[in-house]
């Protein structure tokens, strides 16, 4: 299986945290913070449709300027959301800059601010065209977990404590569909990009009676299939992926219990690991994970792998010592789950 969601870690373990996440066979991705972006090229920031920043700590919110500065001029909607405050925090930073001559911009560059707090959402829009002048009233919605949501996945989120509030961050697809390539020969169809439709259909969830239409190839003849029928002939569903993102947390009873939930059965968790069990009382000061936390985590929310980050630089030249304890951790609490999973007394 080829996984729809290509999660990237934007810098080494000690430079600004962030994950980028391209999807497979389109031009898009989303991107969970916006710390140090000066390694993403002018093409991949332009992918970029939903930007999640966690919280507005400089390390985490620094890139703002030049994903706008990149997509400034374009036709183009970019989604950001935030924590509390959010909202406050960009218009503050669209403020810092004159914006006189943008009404001549040929294509209108938009954005929608979302800020969520603990019991609801409120949403903003800006236009470029309009020098960035909110183009609505706050508009406010019940917060459920639930972040942003299209057919073919979810983008929830849960409220931490990092002294102030942090965004946990989890994305999940809703189900994965795999292209047999038996199939494609047997109907005679080549692969090309009227897969991702056909694939968009399925996450849709469309009539399985409607009628598909498709070109194997430029300059082909179109041919129809019911969506069904073609389904059942070139494609297996699976269960979907989900990625999820944790960094800037304090450890305590509550953050842990939410960041378990959120990040339940991920495949890819990464965890930030700032500092060694040794210095548990600096990570508390500093409302930060250990190593060894963050192993433990990953283990008790069932994470099939886990990447760590986000070391302090305490830890220049030792980095293995962070991956050897968050490791150590995450297998001894995934042994001690098995063996209660194992020893059941109903039976
Ligand atoms: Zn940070
Ligand atoms: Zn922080």
């Amino acid at each position: 299986m080829r996984p729809r969601f290509h999660p990237r870690l934007i810098n080494g373990p000690f430079d600004d945290p962030g994950l980028y996440i391209p999807f497979l066979f389109q031009h898009r991705a989303i991107i969970f913070d916006l710390g140090d972006i000066i390694c993403l090229s002018a093409k991949n920031l332009l992918k970029i449709s939903h930007a999640f920043v966690t919280h507005t700590h400089m390390d985490h919110f620094i890139g703002f300027d030049r994903l706008l500065r990149t997509l400034l001029g374009r036709e183009k909607t970019l989604a950001l959301f935030g924590p509390e405050g959010f909202i406050k925090n960009v218009e503050g930073k669209l403020a810092g800059y004159a914006w006189n001559l943008v009404g001549n911009f040929n294509y209108p560059l938009n954005l929608e601010i979302t800020e969520v707090n603990s019991q609801s959402t409120v949403y903003r829009r800006y236009r470029c065209r309009d020098r960035f002048i909110p183009a609505n009233k706050s508009v406010e919605q019940p917060f459920n977990g639930i972040l942003y949501e299209e057919p073919g996945f979810t983008v929830t989120a849960a409220i931490l404590d990092h002294g102030i509030p942090c965004l946990g961050l989890a994305i999940k697809e809703h189900f994965h569909v795999n292209i047999l390539k038996d199939g494609l020969i047997k109907l005679g169809l080549e692969p090309g990009p009227w897969l991702a439709d056909f694939k968009q259909a399925l996450y849709s969830r469309s009539d399985p009676e409607t009628k598909f239409e498709l070109r194997s190839g430029p300059g082909e003849k179109a041919r129809h299939f019911p969506l069904g029928e073609l389904a059942a002939k070139i494609a297996r569903i699976t269960p979907g992926q989900k990625i999820a993102y944790i960094t800037d947390v304090a450890y305590n009873q509550s953050n842990a219990e939410r960041i378990v939930a959120l990040a339940e059965g991920s495949d890819h968790l990464f965890i930030e690991a700032a500092f060694m069990n040794t210095h548990e009382d600096i990570a508390a000061e500093k409302k930060h994970l250990t190593a060894g936390q963050a192993g433990m985590l990953a283990a008790m929310a069932g994470a099939k792998q886990f990447s760590v980050f986000h070391f302090s630089p305490r830890y220049m030249g030792e980095e293995q010592r962070l991956r050897e304890e968050a490791r150590r951790a995450y297998e001894r609490h995934r042994s001690e789950a098995r063996r209660q999973m194992a020893y059941d007394p109903s039976s």
